[in-house]
């Protein structure tokens, strides 16, 4: 076993014993034997655990490079029991200096969305397709929004929300499994996960061009109509 190695098995023994006292000691076991092969490994049979336990496994998460630059993860937050569940890109400066999702500009606008929809941040789950934050706001690539995914993927079954909006491409390509344009994808609900999908800017495209805001407000419309919201 080498120095780096041996150091980080070291740490993951602290954390293990930490997590074996939350009853998930074979899960993380099988982690750390994984990143003692790779640091690539996605972790696995996390089903069984509760939002806070995963919540957990993803601020020790080290399954791709992200760990390296972050400051702090972000798992997410918000109604589990939610109706609506908003899925943006990746967390933010602002978001990775508090673990908080959409705090920055880009929150406070999503913020006033979710109000004019007649609705509050706690009656909704917000999250991200990647956890950690990309140096300089980067897209995150392919390969780290797969190693996130099976995070994302439990957020989605633990809500189980009615409705899903992915804001920006990102969400979308994974959610839908599709590549296209975002405005040739938006304006419709897809059927994926048990749910409907919509596809709708990120507020952070709308900051830089608010031409564009109309058009989210007109997919806000849609969702407020399916689910009974006075419009
Ligand atoms: S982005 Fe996701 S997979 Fe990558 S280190 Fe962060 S929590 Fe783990």
């Amino acid at each position: 076993m080498n120095q780096v190695i041996k150091k980080n098995f070291e740490i993951d023994k602290t954390k293990a014993k930490r997590l074996r006292s939350m009853g998930i000691s074979g899960l993380f076991l099988q982690i750390n034997k994984k990143n003692e092969q790779s640091s690539s490994k996605t972790p696995q049979n996390i089903d069984n655990l509760n939002i806070k336990e995963v919540k957990n496994i993803v601020q020790e998460c080290q399954s791709c490079e992200l760990h390296k630059t972050r400051n702090m993860s972000v798992f997410g937050e918000g109604n589990e029991n939610a109706q609506i569940m908003f899925i943006g890109e990746a967390p933010g400066k602002d978001e990775d200096m508090t673990g908080q999702p959409f705090i920055g500009r880009a929150g406070q606008l999503l913020d006033r969305i979710i109000q004019a929809m007649k609705m509050k941040r706690e009656d909704i789950y917000i999250c991200n397709a990647v956890k950690c934050r990309p140096e300089n706001n980067r897209k995150p690539t392919v390969d780290e929004v797969k190693s996130c995914s099976s995070f994302l993927d439990f957020q989605i079954k633990k809500v189980n929300p009615k409705i899903i909006i992915c804001l920006g491409l990102v969400a979308a390509e994974y959610i839908l499994g599709e590549n296209d344009k975002l405005k040739n994808l938006r304006g419709k609900f897809y059927q994926r996960y048990g749910a409907k999908i919509l596809i709708t800017y990120h507020p952070a495209a709308l900051l830089r061009d608010p031409s564009k805001k109309k058009l989210v407000w007109e997919d806000m419309q849609i969702v407020m109509k399916e689910v009974g919201i006075d419009v």
